[in-house]
């Protein structure tokens, strides 16, 4: 088998982290872990779970810590995650971070990238963002003038938290409780940032190119310790 990658996306809102996430999982065959979507499937369906989530989720709020690290303790408990994953959207707070540490102990270490996009880029980027509501596909109005998913035919809609007061908030509750986390894991040998402020296509790459030099070097580090004898 192929070492297990068990990749963490972070990111602001409208960084990308869900297009990109989605891209590597499938290419590597591997589970997509996103939170939000974990948490809209909730609230489309009327569980108790989306009961609790909805009114935050519409306010721009962050779901409480608890709940979050225990859907995500649970996720993460299933087998399909012995050949890695892709986390997005957790953690979000420097909270979820330890717990996933504690979750992660005696498994293969993350890989924590950080795509990295400048505030005043996002605000127009969610803004025009566009979701399928069929098959998910996030696109832009820029590319999707129709009303039409490229991929599935199904129709595309704004997400109800997309709207401009709710995307300042979310920037504000990111730059409050989700920046932080960036230097709770920058000094990680298996942390990088690559810039979100390319074409997917560019991101996607630069994601990929970041997770091989994290492998090489955990590969470089294995082989030092064996030549010293460690
Ligand atoms: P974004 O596009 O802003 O990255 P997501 O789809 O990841 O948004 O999440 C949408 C909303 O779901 C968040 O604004 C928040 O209310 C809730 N949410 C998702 N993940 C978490 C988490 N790990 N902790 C708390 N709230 C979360
Ligand atoms: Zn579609």
């Amino acid at each position: 088998m192929r070492t297990p990658i068990n990749l963490v996306v972070l990111g602001p809102p409208g960084a990308g982290k869900g297009t990109q996430g989605v891209e590597f999982a499938r290419r590597r065959a591997i589970p997509q872990i996103s939170t939000g979507d974990i948490l809209r499937d909730a609230v489309k369906s009327g569980t108790e779970l989306g009961r609790r989530a909805k009114a935050t989720m519409d306010a721009g709020r962050l779901v409480d810590d608890e709940l979050m690290i225990a859907i995500v303790r649970d996720r993460l408990s299933r087998q399909d995650v012995a050949a890695g994953f892709v986390l997005d959207g957790f953690p979000r707070t420097v909270a979820q971070a330890r717990a996933l540490d504690g979750i992660m102990t005696g498994r293969p270490p993350l890989i924590v990238i950080d795509i990295a996009v400048p505030d005043d880029a996002l605000v127009g980027r969610l803004a025009r963002r566009r979701v399928c509501g069929q098959c998910g596909q996030a696109t832009s109005v820029d590319l999707a003038p129709g009303s039409r998913c490229d991929r599935c035919g199904g129709e595309l809609l704004q997400r109800s938290d997309d709207t401009e007061s709710v995307v300042r908030e979310r920037l504000r509750v990111y730059a409050d409780a989700t920046r932080p986390l960036v230097d709770y894991y920058s000094d990680r040998s298996s942390f990088r940032a690559v810039d979100g402020n390319q074409s997917p296509a560019e991101v996607g790459s630069a994601l990929a190119d970041a997770v091989e030099a994290v492998l090489a070097d955990r590969a470089a580090a294995r082989v030092a310790a064996e030549e010293t004898g460690a």
